[in-house]
Protein backbone atom coordinates (compact mmCIF):
# COMPACT_ATOMS: atom_id res chain seq x y z
CA UNK A 1 0.00 0.00 0.00
CA UNK A 2 1.11 3.60 -0.21
CA UNK A 3 -0.38 6.85 0.80
CA UNK A 4 -0.01 9.78 -0.84
CA UNK A 5 -0.26 12.62 0.92
CA UNK A 6 -1.98 15.87 -0.56
CA UNK A 7 0.01 18.13 -2.14
CA UNK A 8 -0.26 20.84 0.76
CA UNK A 9 -0.01 18.28 3.42
CA UNK A 10 2.43 19.52 5.99
CA UNK A 11 5.49 18.02 7.71
CA UNK A 12 3.52 17.28 10.87
CA UNK A 13 0.55 15.42 8.78
CA UNK A 14 3.11 13.07 7.32
CA UNK A 15 4.74 12.20 10.47
CA UNK A 16 1.10 11.47 11.99
CA UNK A 17 0.57 9.00 9.12
CA UNK A 18 3.89 7.84 9.77
CA UNK A 19 3.64 7.65 13.43
CA UNK A 20 0.48 5.62 13.46
CA UNK A 21 1.70 3.06 10.77
CA UNK A 22 5.26 2.12 12.91
CA UNK A 23 2.83 1.81 16.09
CA UNK A 24 0.95 -0.96 14.56
CA UNK A 25 4.21 -2.33 13.64
CA UNK A 26 4.64 -1.90 9.79
CA UNK A 27 7.54 -0.79 7.97
CA UNK A 28 7.51 2.71 6.58
CA UNK A 29 9.20 3.91 3.48
CA UNK A 30 8.89 8.18 2.69
CA UNK A 31 9.85 9.74 -0.74
CA UNK A 32 9.04 13.48 -0.76
CA UNK A 33 8.72 14.29 -4.55
CA UNK A 34 8.38 17.79 -5.70
CA UNK A 35 4.71 18.18 -5.28
CA UNK A 36 3.99 15.40 -3.17
CA UNK A 37 5.13 13.14 -0.53
CA UNK A 38 4.14 9.41 -0.17
CA UNK A 39 4.44 7.21 2.69
CA UNK A 40 5.05 3.44 1.53
CA UNK A 41 3.54 0.76 4.10
CA UNK A 42 5.30 -2.56 4.65
CA UNK A 43 3.77 -5.00 5.79
CA UNK A 44 0.55 -7.24 5.34
CA UNK A 45 -2.30 -6.06 3.78
CA UNK A 46 -5.12 -6.66 6.54
CA UNK A 47 -3.04 -4.99 9.20
CA UNK A 48 -3.08 -1.67 6.65
CA UNK A 49 -6.20 -1.68 5.71
CA UNK A 50 -8.01 -1.98 9.28
CA UNK A 51 -6.38 1.50 9.32
CA UNK A 52 -8.04 4.78 9.29
CA UNK A 53 -5.10 6.15 6.87
CA UNK A 54 -7.98 8.12 4.70
CA UNK A 55 -9.63 9.93 7.14
CA UNK A 56 -6.31 11.56 8.69
CA UNK A 57 -5.64 15.20 7.67
CA UNK A 58 -3.59 15.72 5.12
CA UNK A 59 -3.97 11.75 3.48
CA UNK A 60 -5.06 12.15 -0.34
CA UNK A 61 -5.66 8.52 -0.79
CA UNK A 62 -4.43 5.23 -0.12
CA UNK A 63 -3.26 3.02 -2.83
CA UNK A 64 -2.94 -0.36 -2.82
CA UNK A 65 0.64 -1.87 -4.75
CA UNK A 66 0.41 -5.02 -6.03
CA UNK A 67 4.08 -5.89 -6.70
CA UNK A 68 5.81 -7.98 -4.82
CA UNK A 69 8.12 -5.45 -4.41
CA UNK A 70 8.23 -2.42 -2.76
CA UNK A 71 11.16 -0.38 -2.17
CA UNK A 72 11.99 -1.05 -5.70
CA UNK A 73 9.16 -0.07 -7.34
CA UNK A 74 7.92 3.00 -8.91
CA UNK A 75 5.05 3.65 -6.72
CA UNK A 76 6.77 3.51 -3.59
CA UNK A 77 9.31 5.95 -5.03
CA UNK A 78 8.25 8.06 -8.29
CA UNK A 79 11.08 9.82 -8.86
CA UNK A 80 14.47 8.67 -11.03
CA UNK A 81 16.64 7.02 -8.58
CA UNK A 82 20.53 8.31 -9.46
CA UNK A 83 23.42 6.21 -8.21
CA UNK A 84 26.70 8.62 -7.82
CA UNK A 85 29.75 7.01 -7.48
CA UNK A 86 32.64 9.48 -6.84
CA UNK A 87 31.49 12.23 -9.74
CA UNK A 88 29.93 10.03 -11.88
CA UNK A 89 25.84 10.00 -11.77
CA UNK A 90 24.39 7.03 -13.08
CA UNK A 91 20.68 7.40 -13.88
CA UNK A 92 22.11 11.62 -14.82
CA UNK A 93 22.34 13.77 -18.10
CA UNK A 94 24.94 11.49 -19.72
CA UNK A 95 25.28 7.60 -20.77
CA UNK A 96 27.56 6.05 -18.25
CA UNK A 97 29.83 3.64 -20.15
CA UNK A 98 31.93 1.04 -17.68
CA UNK A 99 34.20 -0.53 -19.77
CA UNK A 100 37.36 -2.92 -19.33
CA UNK A 101 38.19 -6.64 -19.49
CA UNK A 102 36.59 -9.30 -18.45
CA UNK A 103 39.60 -10.27 -15.85
CA UNK A 104 42.16 -8.26 -14.70
CA UNK A 105 45.01 -10.36 -15.93
CA UNK A 106 48.11 -7.98 -14.74
CA UNK A 107 49.03 -5.11 -13.70
CA UNK A 108 50.14 -4.15 -17.25
CA UNK A 109 47.07 -5.12 -18.63
CA UNK A 110 44.39 -3.72 -16.68
CA UNK A 111 45.96 -0.24 -16.29
CA UNK A 112 46.67 -0.08 -19.89
CA UNK A 113 42.98 -1.15 -20.49
CA UNK A 114 42.37 1.39 -18.12
CA UNK A 115 44.35 4.38 -19.80
CA UNK A 116 42.77 3.43 -23.07
CA UNK A 117 39.09 3.51 -22.06
CA UNK A 118 39.45 6.36 -20.50
CA UNK A 119 41.03 8.34 -23.54
CA UNK A 120 37.69 7.07 -25.15
CA UNK A 121 35.21 8.65 -22.89
CA UNK A 122 34.11 5.46 -20.69
CA UNK A 123 33.35 6.83 -17.00
CA UNK A 124 34.37 3.56 -15.07
CA UNK A 125 36.39 0.59 -15.08
CA UNK A 126 35.58 -2.76 -14.83
CA UNK A 127 37.31 -6.25 -14.34
CA UNK A 128 37.20 -9.32 -12.44
CA UNK A 129 39.35 -10.86 -10.30
CA UNK A 130 37.32 -13.48 -9.23
CA UNK A 131 35.39 -14.94 -11.87
CA UNK A 132 32.63 -17.73 -11.64
CA UNK A 133 33.27 -19.93 -14.71
CA UNK A 134 31.61 -22.83 -15.56
CA UNK A 135 34.53 -25.07 -15.24
CA UNK A 136 36.76 -25.44 -12.23
CA UNK A 137 39.85 -25.74 -14.81
CA UNK A 138 38.99 -22.25 -16.47
CA UNK A 139 41.06 -19.50 -15.14
CA UNK A 140 39.48 -18.74 -11.50
CA UNK A 141 40.68 -14.86 -11.28
CA UNK A 142 43.95 -13.36 -9.66
CA UNK A 143 41.87 -12.91 -6.53
CA UNK A 144 43.17 -10.07 -4.00
CA UNK A 145 46.24 -9.16 -6.22
CA UNK A 146 43.83 -8.76 -9.08
CA UNK A 147 42.15 -5.93 -6.88
CA UNK A 148 45.20 -4.34 -6.06
CA UNK A 149 46.19 -4.00 -9.53
CA UNK A 150 42.57 -2.64 -10.38
CA UNK A 151 42.90 -0.04 -7.26
CA UNK A 152 46.34 0.77 -8.92
CA UNK A 153 44.26 1.34 -12.53
CA UNK A 154 42.04 3.39 -10.31
CA UNK A 155 45.04 5.83 -9.13
CA UNK A 156 47.06 5.42 -12.62
CA UNK A 157 43.18 7.10 -14.44
CA UNK A 158 40.93 8.42 -11.66
CA UNK A 159 38.33 5.68 -12.62
CA UNK A 160 36.35 4.48 -10.07
CA UNK A 161 36.57 0.76 -10.29
CA UNK A 162 33.80 -2.25 -10.63
CA UNK A 163 34.60 -5.52 -9.66
CA UNK A 164 32.17 -8.99 -9.05
CA UNK A 165 31.97 -10.00 -5.14
CA UNK A 166 31.00 -13.53 -5.43
CA UNK A 167 30.63 -14.61 -1.60
CA UNK A 168 29.38 -12.20 1.66
CA UNK A 169 32.86 -12.98 2.83
CA UNK A 170 34.11 -10.94 0.83
CA UNK A 171 32.82 -8.26 1.25
CA UNK A 172 35.27 -6.42 3.71
CA UNK A 173 37.56 -6.89 1.07
CA UNK A 174 35.99 -5.81 -1.72
CA UNK A 175 35.07 -2.96 0.38
CA UNK A 176 38.66 -2.11 0.40
CA UNK A 177 39.85 -2.08 -3.35
CA UNK A 178 36.39 -1.54 -5.08
CA UNK A 179 33.46 1.33 -5.93
CA UNK A 180 31.30 -0.65 -7.28
CA UNK A 181 29.82 -4.24 -6.48
CA UNK A 182 29.27 -6.23 -8.73
CA UNK A 183 26.77 -9.08 -8.23
CA UNK A 184 26.98 -11.34 -11.25
CA UNK A 185 24.18 -13.47 -13.09
CA UNK A 186 24.98 -16.56 -11.62
CA UNK A 187 24.57 -14.60 -7.86
CA UNK A 188 21.74 -12.73 -8.65
CA UNK A 189 19.25 -14.67 -6.11
CA UNK A 190 22.60 -15.49 -3.86
CA UNK A 191 20.45 -14.60 -0.91
CA UNK A 192 23.17 -14.13 1.75
CA UNK A 193 25.27 -12.00 -0.69
CA UNK A 194 22.13 -9.96 -1.27
CA UNK A 195 21.81 -9.11 2.08
CA UNK A 196 25.90 -8.26 2.71
CA UNK A 197 25.94 -5.72 0.09
CA UNK A 198 22.70 -4.30 1.44
CA UNK A 199 24.79 -3.52 4.59
CA UNK A 200 27.07 -1.94 2.71
CA UNK A 201 27.68 1.91 1.60
CA UNK A 202 29.15 1.22 -1.50
CA UNK A 203 27.03 1.03 -4.92
CA UNK A 204 25.75 -2.49 -6.32
CA UNK A 205 25.90 -3.23 -9.65
CA UNK A 206 23.07 -5.94 -10.20
CA UNK A 207 22.95 -8.26 -13.16
CA UNK A 208 19.48 -10.11 -14.06
CA UNK A 209 20.28 -13.85 -13.79
CA UNK A 210 20.42 -16.14 -16.62
CA UNK A 211 17.01 -16.69 -16.13
CA UNK A 212 15.44 -14.65 -13.97
CA UNK A 213 11.85 -13.07 -14.54
CA UNK A 214 12.46 -9.30 -14.29
CA UNK A 215 10.46 -9.73 -11.23
CA UNK A 216 12.87 -12.33 -9.72
CA UNK A 217 15.51 -9.67 -10.55
CA UNK A 218 13.36 -6.18 -8.81
CA UNK A 219 13.06 -8.78 -6.07
CA UNK A 220 16.71 -9.69 -5.41
CA UNK A 221 16.89 -5.26 -5.88
CA UNK A 222 14.61 -5.30 -3.01
CA UNK A 223 16.77 -7.34 -1.16
CA UNK A 224 19.34 -5.25 -0.99
CA UNK A 225 17.20 -1.70 -0.64
CA UNK A 226 15.81 -3.52 2.55
CA UNK A 227 18.95 -4.05 3.87
CA UNK A 228 19.72 -0.37 3.94
CA UNK A 229 21.94 0.22 0.43
CA UNK A 230 19.58 2.47 -1.28
CA UNK A 231 22.51 2.63 -4.10
CA UNK A 232 21.26 0.00 -7.16
CA UNK A 233 22.00 -0.51 -10.54
CA UNK A 234 20.02 -3.20 -12.34
CA UNK A 235 22.43 -4.73 -15.57
CA UNK A 236 20.48 -6.46 -18.40
CA UNK A 237 22.86 -9.07 -19.58
CA UNK A 238 20.92 -11.51 -22.34
CA UNK A 239 18.67 -14.16 -20.81
CA UNK A 240 19.32 -17.60 -21.88
CA UNK A 241 17.00 -18.44 -25.19
CA UNK A 242 16.92 -21.17 -27.50
CA UNK A 243 19.08 -19.31 -29.99
CA UNK A 244 22.22 -20.90 -30.29
CA UNK A 245 23.91 -18.00 -32.93
CA UNK A 246 24.18 -15.58 -29.79
CA UNK A 247 25.76 -16.93 -26.37
CA UNK A 248 22.45 -14.94 -24.83
CA UNK A 249 19.90 -13.01 -26.02
CA UNK A 250 20.20 -9.55 -24.66
CA UNK A 251 16.05 -9.00 -23.37
CA UNK A 252 15.70 -4.92 -24.18
CA UNK A 253 12.22 -5.09 -23.12
CA UNK A 254 13.85 -5.25 -19.71
CA UNK A 255 14.62 -1.46 -20.55
CA UNK A 256 11.45 -0.02 -20.74
CA UNK A 257 9.86 -2.28 -18.51
CA UNK A 258 12.22 -1.93 -15.33
CA UNK A 259 11.94 2.17 -15.99
CA UNK A 260 8.12 1.71 -15.60
CA UNK A 261 8.13 -0.87 -12.64
CA UNK A 262 10.72 0.64 -10.60
CA UNK A 263 12.79 4.07 -9.94
CA UNK A 264 16.26 2.27 -10.42
CA UNK A 265 18.53 2.88 -12.84
CA UNK A 266 18.79 0.16 -15.67
CA UNK A 267 22.09 -0.20 -17.98
CA UNK A 268 22.86 -3.04 -20.60
CA UNK A 269 25.86 -5.08 -21.17
CA UNK A 270 25.63 -6.39 -24.73
CA UNK A 271 29.35 -8.17 -24.58
CA UNK A 272 27.55 -11.09 -22.57
CA UNK A 273 24.24 -10.19 -24.00
CA UNK A 274 25.45 -11.13 -27.19
CA UNK A 275 28.58 -12.96 -26.82
CA UNK A 276 30.48 -12.18 -30.53
CA UNK A 277 32.67 -8.72 -30.93
CA UNK A 278 31.14 -8.35 -33.98
CA UNK A 279 27.37 -7.65 -32.71
CA UNK A 280 27.77 -6.09 -29.52
CA UNK A 281 28.21 -2.40 -30.71
CA UNK A 282 24.66 -2.54 -32.53
CA UNK A 283 23.47 -3.47 -29.28
CA UNK A 284 24.86 -0.60 -27.02
CA UNK A 285 23.30 1.47 -29.64
CA UNK A 286 19.75 -0.40 -29.35
CA UNK A 287 20.32 -0.44 -25.65
CA UNK A 288 20.20 3.31 -25.39
CA UNK A 289 18.17 3.66 -27.99
CA UNK A 290 15.65 1.58 -25.41
CA UNK A 291 16.55 3.84 -22.87
CA UNK A 292 19.44 2.44 -21.06
CA UNK A 293 21.04 5.46 -18.39
CA UNK A 294 24.65 3.33 -19.63
CA UNK A 295 26.03 0.55 -21.36
CA UNK A 296 28.88 -2.15 -19.57
CA UNK A 297 31.44 -3.02 -22.20
CA UNK A 298 34.46 -6.08 -22.48
CA UNK A 299 37.33 -4.01 -23.57
CA UNK A 300 40.85 -5.66 -24.34
CA UNK A 301 43.72 -4.26 -25.15
CA UNK A 302 44.57 -7.05 -27.00
CA UNK A 303 41.06 -9.65 -27.35
CA UNK A 304 43.24 -12.86 -28.89
CA UNK A 305 45.10 -13.11 -25.82
CA UNK A 306 42.58 -12.74 -23.11
CA UNK A 307 42.24 -15.87 -20.31
CA UNK A 308 38.43 -14.86 -20.69
CA UNK A 309 35.95 -13.44 -22.74
CA UNK A 310 38.21 -12.52 -25.22
CA UNK A 311 35.86 -14.07 -28.20
CA UNK A 312 33.09 -10.98 -27.17
CA UNK A 313 35.69 -8.05 -26.04
CA UNK A 314 36.02 -4.71 -27.93
CA UNK A 315 39.63 -3.80 -29.39
CA UNK A 316 40.36 -0.41 -27.91
CA UNK A 317 39.56 0.87 -31.93
CA UNK A 318 35.92 -0.72 -32.12
CA UNK A 319 35.84 0.70 -28.22
CA UNK A 320 36.00 3.88 -29.07
CA UNK A 321 34.10 4.46 -32.18
CA UNK A 322 31.08 2.86 -29.95
CA UNK A 323 31.00 5.56 -27.88
CA UNK A 324 30.99 7.90 -30.31
CA UNK A 325 28.08 6.26 -31.51
CA UNK A 326 26.34 6.06 -28.10
CA UNK A 327 26.58 9.53 -27.73
CA UNK A 328 25.36 10.86 -31.13
CA UNK A 329 22.43 8.09 -30.33
CA UNK A 330 21.83 9.64 -26.58
CA UNK A 331 21.80 13.43 -28.03
CA UNK A 332 19.47 12.53 -30.69
CA UNK A 333 17.12 11.49 -27.50
CA UNK A 334 17.52 14.36 -25.83
CA UNK A 335 17.33 16.73 -28.77
CA UNK A 336 13.84 15.05 -29.72
CA UNK A 337 12.66 15.07 -25.88
CA UNK A 338 13.33 19.11 -25.74
CA UNK A 339 11.92 20.12 -28.57
CA UNK A 340 8.44 18.41 -27.60
CA UNK A 341 8.79 19.74 -24.20
CA UNK A 342 9.10 22.76 -25.65
CA UNK A 343 12.65 24.04 -24.77
C1 LIG B 1 31.24 -10.56 -16.14
O1 LIG B 1 30.78 -9.40 -16.07
O2 LIG B 1 32.38 -10.82 -16.56
C2 LIG B 1 30.34 -11.69 -15.82
C3 LIG B 1 30.81 -12.84 -15.37
O3 LIG B 1 29.06 -11.39 -16.09
P1 LIG B 1 27.69 -12.24 -15.87
O4 LIG B 1 27.57 -12.43 -14.39
O5 LIG B 1 26.67 -11.35 -16.46
O6 LIG B 1 27.85 -13.54 -16.61
MN1 LIG C 1 32.99 -11.71 -18.90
Amino acid sequence: MIVVMREQASQAEVASVVELLKSKGLGVHVSEGAEKTIVGVIGPKERVRELPLEALSGVEKVVPVSNPFKLASRAFHPQDTLVQVGDVVVGGAEPVVIAGPCSVESADQIIEAARAVKQSGAHMLRGGAFKPRTSPYSFQGLGEEGLRYLAMAREATGLPVVSEIMDAEQLPMMERYVDVLQIGARNMQNYTLLKAVGRSRKAVLLKRGLSATMEEWLMAAEYVLAGGNPNVILCERGIRTFETYTRNTLDLNAVPVIQHLSHLPVIVDPSHGVGHWRYVTAMARAGIAAGAAGVMVEVHPNPQEAVSDGEQSLTVENFDRMVREIRRIWAALSEETALVMGR
